[in-house]
């Protein structure tokens, strides 16, 4: 990811970016193009390398930042109405670090509203479509980033994975989506969705510029106490010899073309000496469940400081303080972001938190020991990420719970923290893009990006 050879300058890479972009306008990747800010950024860079100066590792190199980013650069949206006057006083740790290597921002990608969702049919400003087919779904919520880097917009996009948000989009395009171990990347300057969930990752078309970027952008940050001491850049990777299957998701329930492309990637692994291992894993049954009562009730709480008052709009029609409150969050609030806040205060209120919310954190426990068990047996578990390749636009908008269930696969991994990576994994017969998640134990990130490519083939892209 360098232009030092000089081949070329990144005001010519942002302008073609810029092109790319426009050209794909009926995708609906981009609710911002941030041209003005970007060659002069470019320009800047030219510059600097024309006099010889140092530039980053990332200099000149177009990106798109999915819209819960903080960034100075346009106004944050999160492709909610109600945050859309809203512009950020801060940079994200993310977008700072990026910048620092010289990466520039060309424009903030679509999302569900909030990042709740699987399609990026939640979006205040329309869907997003596939990269391969226009009347599917670009998965979600980081629909945009991955379209934008499926089709060569640009080499990355940032992305959040809450549920699945990066792997999901990534399998549906046909392209690589990390999901870091919980706490490796800041969260600081990110539109928070349920915090002990929520993880910062990338888009990319390599496992090498995930690497790199995970260099970059990995490690402690004051801003964020949850972050993890800087493991990612001190690990070494390891040998590894034993990859598990999950029995439990082998079933009638995964379309056809998914389990195929499980199977062909167990051959490929098996034909290269590598040991396949069987695990049952039962309390993933219950991921799905417990997810559903334990980001809600994170998501009432997080999106509780959006009141007409402190952040971006306020209803017009509202005469006293209660009806600031009612209206500008009736208005702002996308349906599945209301649904999420109702159900978040049902499973926190005094009479139900013991049925719900403190059933579903003693379940979660026992998914975190399971995959503790799992990997004291295998290195590594490659798993589906989701049910089905991309599905058609308006198939399940109106359908919570169907679109909650293609959520299955990808949701235990979040509420056990630990780090997965989509991989592509051919294509089903009408052209869909297919993807495969591999799975390792916390802080396994370095060796996991390495493996992956010993999964890769031609007919994978
Ligand atoms: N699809 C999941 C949900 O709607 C995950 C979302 C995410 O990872 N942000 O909750």
């Amino acid at each position: 990811m360098k232009i030092a050879d000089k081949t070329t300058s990144a005001v010519s890479l942002v302008k073609e970016a810029l092109e790319k972009a426009k050209k794909y306008e009926n995708k609906n990747i981009f609710v911002f193009l941030n041209e003005e800010n970007a060659l002069k950024r470019a320009k800047e860079i030219d510059e600097k390398i024309a006099r010889g100066e140092e530039v980053g590792r990332l200099a000149g190199v177009p990106y798109a930042l999915k819209d819960n980013f903080l960034s100075k650069e346009g106004r944050t949206t999160a492709s909610a109405h109600i945050l859309e006057p809203f512009e950020a006083p801060i940079n994200s740790t993310t977008v700072k670090k990026l910048e620092n290597e010289g990466a520039i921002m060309i424009g903030r990608a679509n999302l569900d509203a909030f990042a709740h969702g699987s399609s990026t049919e939640n979006s205040y400003f329309g869907p997003t479509k596939n990269a391969k087919d226009d009347e599917r779904v670009a998965g979600g919520s980081s629909g945009g980033s991955a379209v934008s880097v499926a089709l060569d917009i640009v080499q990355f996009a940032t992305g959040t994975d809450t549920g699945g948000s990066i792997r999901q989009p990534a399998s549906f395009n046909g392209i690589y989506g990390f999901k870091p171990t919980y706490g490796t990347i800041s969260r600081y300057g990110v539109v928070a969705m349920a915090s002990s969930t929520d993880c910062i990752g990338f888009f990319t078309k390599s496992t090498e510029d995930m690497d790199l970027l995970m260099e970059i952008c990995s490690g402690q940050d004051e801003n964020d106490l949850t972050t993890l001491p800087d493991y990612y850049i001190k690990s070494e990777v390891k040998k590894v010899q034993k990859i598990g299957i999950i029995k439990d998701f082998d079933n009638e329930k995964v379309a056809p073309e998914i389990r195929n492309a499980l199977k062909n990637k167990v051959e490929l692994l098996k034909s290269k000496g590598y040991e396949i291992v069987d695990l049952e894993m039962p309390a993933l049954k219950y991921a799905l469940a417990v997810y559903y009562i334990v980001v809600p009730a994170e998501v009432a709480s997080n999106l509780s400081r959006y009141d007409g008052i402190r952040y971006g709009f306020r209803s017009e029609e509202a005469k006293n303080l209660d009806e600031i409150f009612a209206k500008s969050r009736g208005e702002g609030f996308m349906s599945e972001n209301k649904r999420r806040i109702m159900i978040g205060n049902f499973v926190l209120s005094s009479g139900f938190y013991d049925a719900y919310y403190l059933k579903a954190q003693k379940a979660r426990t026992k998914i975190i020991e399971e995959y503790n068990n799992a990997f004291s047996k295998v290195d590594f578990i490659l798993t589906p990420v989701s049910p089905n390749p991309a599905f058609k636009l308006g198939e399940k908008v109106n359908d919570p719970v169907s679109m909650y269930l293609e959520d299955v696969m990808s949701v235990p991994i979040n509420l056990a923290g630990v780090p997965s990576l989509t991989v592509p994994a051919g294509k089903t017969e009408e052209g869909l893009p297919l993807g495969l998640q591999l799975v390792g134990p916390r802080r396994s990130d370095k060796t996991l990006l390495s493996f992956a490519n010993e999964l890769k083939e031609e007919s994978d892209v």
